[in-house]
């Protein structure tokens, strides 16, 4: 009961409305991350045949292989044993690392139980680094009753920092900014799964509306014209003609189209669609200087974009937060 008053605390705490997608994504798919070889964690005293296994549900939780409507994709890289500690937290070395800090190793407060940090490029937004630290401090458990942290819950939320979202309002989502101890939340919600279609939406089946094709018999029956816009020498895709935009599935316009048959026109890709992903990578040049990592904790608002760096680091308040979460001021307002 103590753990849902505090719920209600951290409701009144959290920003209101923040935007779910971050804008950073990775351009590279999938995503491969390690975790540290843990003999024992706080709490779990098998990590490997116990927490891991929990560790990597929690990734694949938000992966293509479960989640239709998306392309994202991460995988594990195995266990490391070296840099061990706070060492293994680093921006610029483009390796994923997961760790349980304790001690004075974790340097954020106890009510602070996990923390993504990713290192992004500021021109493009594209992320090329992310670490993720737990609180050793603290006790945790892999599934069942007790007032513990849920490993994979907490990894879940971590996760959805990771692949670059920050948290989203709605209560039952993952990545909701409150957890409550104890609880058990692994399963994604409407949210998080619309957020990670959006920022990673997966490639149209081919012949089917959207789709690539060079020729009306690369399209379905739904969808029989391969056309483009008139004048662009963007790709073709599968469609169908139309006289006005109603004529056409959301986020289609009825335009002009190319080649010409019939009224001319078919439904294509809405202007506002088209800049949305960002496309192309843009790989670090060689000797290129970096910033110094930032540590500590600052809130979801932090914002790298605003820094002249090539390469910013940004902390994505990925951190989880528990009973008692502060209002701190200014811009480095907490939640988790
Ligand atoms: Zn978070």
């Amino acid at each position: 009961m103590r753990a849902g008053a505090c719920a209600v605390v951290l409701l009144l705490s959290v920003p209101p409305a923040m935007a779910d997608p971050s804008g950073r994504n990775w351009l590279t798919l999938p995503s491969g991350y390690k975790v540290y070889n843990h003999t024992s964690i706080n709490g779990v005293s098998d990590f490997q045949n116990v927490a891991l296994p929990a560790v990597r549900s929690a990734f694949a939780s938000w992966t293509k292989a479960n989640v239709a409507c998306t392309k994202w994709d991460s995988s594990f890289l195995g266990l490391f044993d070296s840099p061990g500690g706070r060492d293994a937290i680093n921006g610029q070395d483009r390796q994923n690392r997961v760790i349980w800090l304790g001690g004075s190793d974790w340097t954020l407060d106890a009510n602070t139980l996990g923390l993504t940090i990713t290192t992004y490029r500021t021109s493009t937004l594209e992320i090329l680094d992310a670490d993720m630290e737990f609180n050793d401090n603290r006790v945790w458990k892999v599934g069942g009753p007790g007032a513990r942290l849920d490993v994979q819950s907490i990894v879940t939320h971590e996760a959805g920092h990771y692949l670059g979202l920050d948290h989203t309002a709605d209560p039952s989502a993952i990545m909701y900014a409150s957890y409550t101890v104890g609880s058990i939340k692994t399963v994604l919600q409407a949210p998080d799964i619309n957020d990670v279609c959006t920022v990673y939406p997966a490639p149209n089946p081919a012949g089917t509306q959207g789709a690539i094709c060079t020729a009306d018999s690369n399209c379905v029956s739904a969808a029989p014209l391969c056309r483009g816009p008139a004048g662009s020498s963007s790709a073709l895709i599968c469609t169908r003609g139309c006289s006005q935009s109603s004529d056409c599935p959301n986020g289609y316009e009825c335009q002009p189209a190319v080649p010409t048959t019939g009224t001319g026109m078919a439904c294509l890709a809405a202007a506002a669609d088209a800049g949305a992903p960002p496309t192309g990578t843009l790989p670090p040049s060689a000797g290129q200087s970096v910033p110094p990592t930032s540590t500590g904790g600052c809130g979801c608002n932090a914002d790298g974009s605003s820094s002249a760096w090539p390469l910013a680091v940004l902390l994505f308040a990925a951190m989880l937060r528990v009973p008692r979460l502060r209002r701190a001021s200014g811009a480095g307002r907490r939640s988790r």
